[in-house]
């Protein structure tokens, strides 16, 4: 039997875990943390619950396929529910609230821009046609060849790869709250609407098409499924284990270093930030220059603070967006002049308001997110500076007071991000998928100078959010039992 170590036990690290124990693999997961979950932890103090990462479920379809390649099924370890409404936005002026279907999507159009329903349903209707060809095809290559991309489908739709989701949305609709609403979907894909691909629009479809959706209990209980499952195949799951080194004999990957002890292993995946994985490597071994992680697109770090309030709040949803300040400028202080944002866009999560088992009677959680740029000076003066101005924002969009409601209030930013997971230049959702860094063009599933070591998760093919996070442990798995 093949031994198989796998580094950090994020999404793409148990996805691979399960993939490769189920072909009879012998896998032994190192994660240096406590708890397994990686960017997904967990926090719960005083009876609240928080997810300390992801909270949009997005793509329930690339769950349901991970389960069922073990004859599972979501619901066979966690409660998911349809959002309704899936989320809503403030504008300085006025909400935009997102219904759980088309129909009701179509009015709120109707309401800020009459006509639009209309092209948004042609919008759509492409953006389904995109995520079949992406998400049953293009997606499930391993990024080895530019010949993996060229397909009758995307043939027939190059012009898209070469126009941004924000000309294509521009082009069908003039109100600029509308345009926002349209241009969020790909920010989890970490790079602005305009160096975004209009092919991306295949997360409309994600967002409008198929909804958005909450496990009970919180995302949480993906990962204490995928944990389960990986333990009922046999994976031996080692928490408070940091890799130290990648071992490398005769030109392959030997085994690796943890807590001073020596495990000798076939292979070795690294699921933890393909920068620092590097790192664990002698010189003579890494594939990519410190040049060429500083020139790449990095997804944004983000800002986060995870509060307890001691009553329920009014005027909010589940998922919440404060887009009440201007999204150009902010995105510009994210990508192409780096600084704390002048005034920024933020999120803000409750999952208590349809979740009552994640707070105590009476109470609400509260997770708020601002992005910003990787890299950013990082101060308990400025994260306290930040809070004051989203707070203050938050009671008058939403017309209450809550700072008297505070129970505790707990913070995460850049420098957490590089402590705990090693991630490179505090990035929180890993490297952009644009033009230039996808498939092919992003850092391999496979090293080019070590045999026998292979990356998974964000940093490397599909990319950056927990659904892609599950096909690119398959993606890898796949590539060890020889499948593409
Ligand atoms: C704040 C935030 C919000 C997000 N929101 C969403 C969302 O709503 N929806 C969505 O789909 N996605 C979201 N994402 C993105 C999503 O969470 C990530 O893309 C995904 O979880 C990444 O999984 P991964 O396996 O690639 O990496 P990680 O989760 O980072 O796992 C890497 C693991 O490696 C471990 N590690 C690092 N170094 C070592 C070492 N030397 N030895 C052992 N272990 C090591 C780390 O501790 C970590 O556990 C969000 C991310 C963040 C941070």
């Amino acid at each position: 039997m093949k031994e198989i170590a796998i580094i950090g036990s994020g999404f793409s690290s148990l996805s691979a875990a399960c993939h490769l124990a189920k072909e009879g693999y012998d896998v032994s997961i190192f994660e240096k943390n406590h708890t397994i979950g990686g960017r997904a932890r967990q926090l719960i103090k005083d009876g609240f619950t928080f997810d300390m990462g992801p909270s949009w479920y997005w793509m329930p379809d690339i769950f349901e396929n991970f389960f069922s390649a073990f004859g599972k099924k979501p619901s066979d370890y966690y409660k998911l529910e349809k959002l309704d409404p899936a989320y809503k936005i403030f504008f300085a002026d006025d909400t935009i609230t997102i219904g759980d279907c088309m129909e009701k999507i179509c009015l709120e159009f109707e309401r800020i821009e009459p006509g639009s329903a209309s092209h948004l349903k042609n919008f759509i209707k492409k953006a389904q046609t995109n995520y079949d060809i992406a998400i049953n095809k293009i997606v499930l290559k391993p990024g080895l060849s530019p010949l993996e991309l060229v397909t009758k489908e995307t043939i027939l739709r190059v012009d898209q790869f070469f126009k941004s989701i924000s000309q294509e949305v521009r082009k069908r609709f003039k109100n600029p709250k509308l345009i926002s609403t349209l241009e969020f979907p790909v920010l989890f894909l970490g790079a602005k609407p305009n160096k975004t691909p209009s092919f991306y629009s295949f997360m409309n479809f994600a967002d409008f098409g198929l909804g958005t959706w909450h496990p009970r209990g919180g995302m949480y209980q993906v990962i204490k499924a995928m944990g389960s499952l990986a333990e009922e195949l046999g994976v031996k799951i080692n928490t408070d284990s940091p890799i130290e080194k990648i071992l490398v004999t005769n030109g392959k990957a030997s085994g690796v270093i943890s807590n001073g002890k020596t495990f000798r292993v076939d292979k070795v995946i690294s699921g933890a930030d393909y920068h620092h994985s590097e790192t664990l490597l002698d010189k003579e071994f890494r594939q990519y220059s410190e040049k060429y992680w500083n020139n790449k697109t990095y997804a944004p770090s983000s800002l986060l603070f995870y509060v307890g309030f001691d009553k329920k709040l009014k005027n909010i949803n589940h998922h919440n967006l404060f887009f009440d300040t201007n999204f150009e400028k902010h995105a510009q202080e994210i990508y192409d002049n780096p600084q704390w944002p002048t005034s920024p866009l933020f999120y803000a999560n409750f999952p208590s308001v349809s979740d009552n088992s994640m707070a105590p009677n009476g109470c609400e959680t509260g997770f708020f997110l601002i992005p910003i740029a990787p890299d950013l000076e990082d101060t308990p003066v400025l994260r306290m500076q930040y809070f004051n101005i989203i707070i203050n924002r938050f009671e008058k969009r939403t017309q209450q007071d809550v700072k008297n409601n505070i129970i505790f209030k707990e913070s995460f930013c850049v420098k957490d991000f590089i402590e705990e997971y090693n991630s490179y230049k505090g990035n929180a959702y890993g490297m952009a998928n644009t033009l230039t860094q996808t498939a092919f063009l992003r850092p391999n599933l496979k090293s080019k100078k070590v045999k026998n070591l292979f990356f998974t998760g964000q940093l490397t093919v599909p990319g950056p959010g927990v659904p892609p996070a599950l096909i690119s442990g398959k993606l890898v798995a796949d590539l060890i039992i020889n499948k593409h």
